[in-house]
């Protein structure tokens, strides 16, 4: 019987994968068995070296994601190069930071476009092919939406990124609803406070990173890795069951 997180000979896309939290999530899906597509705007050599340390095979397929043209294109990339696609893991994107009253159009469609209107389409591209397949006797396909706990807070002077990543969840649970009959498990993540470049002033600041940690009931902040172990389960048949779940992966920071 496979042990219960095994992903032998499936088959992971997962854009943003050179750095933080999308290196973490393709490394951890490699050493639960997957071959790696690494989709997204800056080389990811460092992820490859790692993911083929594991044994296993990555593919860099460059596209830049504030457009949705890439993306068709790159899923058939995928699927042709490497086989098929059976994982999607939609993390690539970006936080822009300014009072409401002062908040640019430039700043509300950049991060739209990339946390919120890429990830849509990426899930239509891959959902695609996942229910074909299944309808053809074929394997479940998993999506895991990268979202965030401003998913379920407010948080302040980041309305497209609060707007961006409540939208997720939504989109998270309507599509479970769409396709659970058709043989994919639609969940997401909701990273806390995880160290990387993204919050790299934030850990720099003293004084906000006490006040960070101080809120944290677990004390530390959060590493990729942490966020690689969710998406091996979401991933892995041991959530077959899990549909439309917005998975807090935070310390304990909501618990509060
Ligand atoms: P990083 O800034 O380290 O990584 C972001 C990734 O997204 C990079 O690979 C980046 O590529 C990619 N990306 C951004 N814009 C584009 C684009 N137009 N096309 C293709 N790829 C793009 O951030 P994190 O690892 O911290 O964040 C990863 C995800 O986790 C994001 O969705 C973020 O919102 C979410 N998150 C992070 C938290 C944290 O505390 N770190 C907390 C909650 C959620 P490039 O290097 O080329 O810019």
């Amino acid at each position: 019987m496979a042990a219960p997180f095994d992903l032998s000979g499936r088959i992971a896309l997962v854009t943003g994968a050179n750095t933080g939290i999308g290196q973490g999530i393709a490394v951890a899906l490699a050493a639960a068995g997957a071959d790696i597509a690494a989709v997204g705007r800056s080389p990811a050599e460092q992820t490859a070296a790692l993911v083929q340390a594991t044994g296993r095979r990555c593919l860099l397929v460059p596209a830049d994601l504030s457009s949705i043209a890439p993306i068709q294109p790159a899923v058939d990339r995928v699927i042709a190069e490497l086989g098929g696609l059976d994982i999607l893991v939609n993390n690539a994107g970006i936080i822009r930071r300014a009072d409401s009253v002062a908040f640019t159009e430039a700043d509300w469609d950049a991060v739209i476009d990339t946390n919120l209107k890429a990830l849509f389409f990426l899930c239509q591209a891959a959902g695609r092919h996942m229910i074909a397949r299944h309808a053809a006797g074929g394997g479940r396909g998993k999506i895991i939406n990268i979202a965030s706990m401003l998913s379920f807070q407010g948080g302040i002077r980041v309305p497209s990124y609060t707007a961006a990543k409540s939208g997720v969840a939504g989109l998270t649970r309507l599509l479970a609803n769409e396709w659970a009959a058709q043989g994919v498990n639609v969940n997401a993540i909701a990273p806390g406070y995880i160290e990387t470049n993204n919050t790299a002033a934030l850990q720099a600041d003293a004084t906000r990173n006490r006040q960070i940690l101080e809120r944290i009931p677990e004390g530390r902040w959060g590493r990729p890795e942490d966020i690689g172990g969710a998406a091996v389960f979401l991933a892995s048949a041991a959530a077959d069951y899990v549909q439309g779940h917005i998975l807090a992966v935070d310390g304990g920071w909501l618990a509060r």
